[in-house]
């Protein structure tokens, strides 16, 4: 005898379920309105792209590109990768259909799936969703720090607390070279201790040592030179006057000269909102300029920035703030016997057209168990429908928030349930 197969979704790839999902329409519903009002317009790029658009852009020997990226070969021996992350994408978008020609800043948003193949492990998913914004053509530190406050404001519509912004600069092709070299002097006598990994970064990139996640790599790059110390006279007052900025708007910033970001093509201010909620993996959005990556692409010298929300990381802490449920039908209508049934799936249909959410129950079944199918969906209403009510014209209804019940005429429901759910 053979059996159906049973499939599973694919190791470390997740069903996003109800109620959950309303949730997530919630986050992107709050995010779209936000970036609008700061004249940000959606920019929907593809899912996949030439593996070599994130080799460069995001760098040969970050974490990402070396141990992560979703890479095939597509029917036609291509390299494809799965986006790892947005900010390429909509780099190469800009670039490729001459977005630059258009007045500055051009703003964009995004939202979707990324991808990356690690370990499965507690919050990281092989498939994860980011929403995020990419402004380009200004470098002013004033757009930095209004990203970062559009960053908070959606937060806060949001509801969520306990978060600190993480603000800090990394520098410009000029000052760079500088903390490379301080950084390989500093690890020079430390190499033994160091992991295979950050031997080899040593040479190749010694910035990503102060990102590895091994113990001993944590312990060893204690007391390393700090990145703020050795930025040029204008990254330095770029920096200085971002902080300034977010002080004008009395937004709370906690310095952090440790934070790299994991990615080559960050320039400058770099920021990051972390949770201690979240365990080792704390930051919940992050982001940072980008001045070099236009030009990297064949574009004109145009400078970016741009943050990515972690739409798993940030609906895991909402879920925790408030346990939010839901949403719940305006009215279930509770049919017993055939011709009520019919009845009750055209009264649906009409409650429906007024804007009221209606579930009919269509399954013949008794009116207690329709009465706890109401209960368990969190109905605000419960409609009672009868043989005797259809003869008498009269419906009886039950709001199920406050306990009351009453009578009305079968023709003025629709009437009597948009009043009554306009005062809810
Ligand atoms: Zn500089
Ligand atoms: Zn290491």
């Amino acid at each position: 005898m053979s059996s159906s197969p049973r499939f599973s979704a694919l190791k470390g790839i997740q069903d996003i379920l109800p109620p959950d999902s309303s949730l997530w329409q919630k986050v992107e519903a709050a995010a779209k309105e936000v970036f609008t009002l700061h004249g940000f317009q959606e920019i929907r790029p593809p899912i996949i792209e030439s593996t070599a658009l994130f080799t460069r852009s995001i760098g040969e020997t970050t974490d990402i590109v070396e141990k992560e990226m979703y890479t095939f070969l597509d029917k036609a021996g291509r390299s494809i990768t799965l986006r790892p992350e947005g900010t390429a994408s909509v780099v190469r978008a800009y670039v490729e259909h001459h977005l630059y020609n258009l007045p500055s800043p051009q703003k964009f948003f995004y939202s979707g799936p990324m991808f990356r193949y690690e370990r499965p492990q507690k919050g990281r998913f092989r498939q994860f969703h980011q929403i995020g914004v990419e402004a380009f053509g200004v470098d002013a530190p004033f757009l930095d720090a209004e990203i970062i406050v559009m960053l908070r404001v959606l937060l806060e519509r949001l509801g969520l607390k306990g978060v600190n912004f993480e603000v800090n600069s990394i520098g410009c092709e000029k000052c760079r070279p500088g903390y490379r070299s301080a950084l390989q002097d500093f690890f020079s006598a430390r190499l033994e201790d160091l992991c295979p990994d950050c031997r080899r970064r040593y040479e190749q990139n010694p910035l990503r040592i102060l990102d590895c996640k091994v113990e001993r790599c944590i312990e060893v790059r204690r007391g390393a030179p700090r990145v703020t110390d050795f930025l040029c006279g204008d990254c330095r007052a770029h920096f200085d006057e971002v902080l300034s900025a977010l002080t004008l708007l009395n937004i709370p910033h906690v310095l952090n000269p440790d934070m790299v970001r994991g990615l080559d093509y960050y320039t400058r201010t770099t920021f990051e909102v972390t949770s201690e909620h979240l365990g080792a993996q704390k930051a919940v959005a992050a982001g940072g300029r980008y001045d070099r990556l236009v030009e990297e692409f064949g574009g004109p010298p145009v400078p970016g920035i741009g943050f990515a929300i972690g739409m798993e990381r940030l609906t895991t802490l909402l879920r925790d703030n408030e346990g939010v449920i839901g949403p719940f039908p305006d009215v279930c209508i509770a049919p017993i016997g055939e011709k009520a049934t019919k009845e009750a799936f055209l009264m649906a249909g009409r409650l429906r057209a007024r804007g009221v959410w209606a579930e009919a129950g269509y399954d013949g079944s008794s009116l207690r168990s329709q009465l706890r199918r109401a209960d368990r969906l969190s109905s605000r209403y419960v409609l009672i429908l009868g043989d005797d009510e259809l003869s008498s014209g009269r419906v009886k209804w039950k709001n199920l928030r406050d306990g009351s019940q009453g009578e009305v005429d079968i023709r003025g429901i629709e009437e009597f349930l948009s009043a009554a759910l306009r005062g809810r």
